[in-house]
């Protein structure tokens, strides 16, 4: 059995938000509960969506809650980079041996180079590539490449991916009818989240991926693309997503429920307490301890449907 490692892959856009918080959070335990590091990562490849200054508050957020790791983007580190914005001579490393391998093609059917590359979430979801550009002969190609630059798309073999999701159980999928062949690399030349990603999880040894479950539906294409690379892939566990009263999710660009606004208000134990309640972890939102909580951390215990956060959990920061 390999050491456990797991990982922090915060998408600088803007504020944490308490949905990251309660993702990191069990990230932690279930690494710490094993005695196992933890990675912190950026993914930051598409520039445009990012905020120079959530980097360091997501940091100092990290820290304030007690979620330390063991590798990222601290002075001293050897290994990395751990900004994907810095990684990109290792995918055009990697891109180029999926070319002379033959497995990616250019793809010239216009979509939006921006949402290719972004990690799905629902609704967002990008439909099942039909194809269209799978066959052209080298000619058709010659004559598109003048025109405009192409995506790259992974050519996927016919077959099924099955993985056991450490809280959802057994998972299935026909990954070539229901996910469709994926982009790899944007037309711009941005390298796309699935690729970047999963890579990254290999290249990193992250054994334990612990995030939300609107990326259920990413995990045969990051699995798929580990093999093919050779790659034992990690274990992977989806937690629910906590919704707003409104069962809407919460998301960085509507500013909920930010830890930049907590802090304000509560202090550590009295979050991590909130967190642990909000996961099963203990029957009411009393402040609490981490140490303590990973000493007795059992993903079985946590829930398997989306959670709405009650009102009141965080009512001081409705009042302020
Ligand atoms: N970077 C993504 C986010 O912050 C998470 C991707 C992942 O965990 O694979 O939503």
């Amino acid at each position: 059995m390999r050491d456990c490692k797991g990982r922090f892959a915060p998408t600088p856009s803007g504020d944490m938000h308490i949905g990251n918080a309660f993702c990191y959070f069990l990230a932690w335990l279930s690494a710490r509960s094993q005695s196992g590091r933890i990675v912190l990562r950026f993914e930051d490849c598409d520039r445009l969506r990012m905020q120079p200054e959530a980097v360091g508050q997501t940091m100092s957020d990290l820290e304030w809650l007690g979620l330390c790791w063991d590798e990222g983007p601290t002075p001293g580190q050897t290994e990395g980079p751990y900004f994907q914005s810095c990684r990109t001579a290792i995918y055009d490393r990697v891109f180029e041996e999926l070319r002379a391998r033959r497995l990616v093609y250019p793809c010239f059917c216009s979509r939006q180079d921006v949402r290719l590359a972004a990690a799905p979430h629902p609704g967002e979801d990008a439909p099942v590539y039909p194809g269209t550009c799978r066959d052209l002969s080298a000619a058709e190609i010659d004559v598109r490449m003048k025109k405009r630059a192409p995506a790259w798309r992974l050519r996927l073999e016919d077959k099924t991916v099955c993985f056991c999701d450490a809280l959802l159980g057994p998972q299935r999928c026909e990954i070539l009818s229901e996910r469709g062949d994926f982009p790899v690399r944007r037309a711009d030349g941005v390298y796309c989240y699935q690729f970047t990603a999963a890579l990254d999880d290999a290249l990193m040894g992250v054994s334990e991926v612990i995030r939300s479950n609107d990326l259920l539906a990413s995990t045969p294409w990051q699995i798929y693309l580990q093999q093919l690379l050779g790659y034992a892939p990690p274990t992977y566990l989806h937690i629910p997503l906590l919704l707003d009263e409104n069962g809407s999710r919460l998301a960085k660009r509507e500013k909920s429920l930010s830890l930049r606004q907590i802090r304000r208000h509560y202090t550590p134990e009295e979050v991590i307490g909130r967190l642990a309640f909000l996961a099963g972890l203990q029957s009411a939102p009393e402040p609490c301890d981490l140490a303590a909580l990973a000493a007795q951390f059992s993903a079985e215990r946590l829930p398997r449907e989306d959670i709405v956060l009650p009102p009141a959990l965080f009512s001081a920061c409705r009042e302020a």
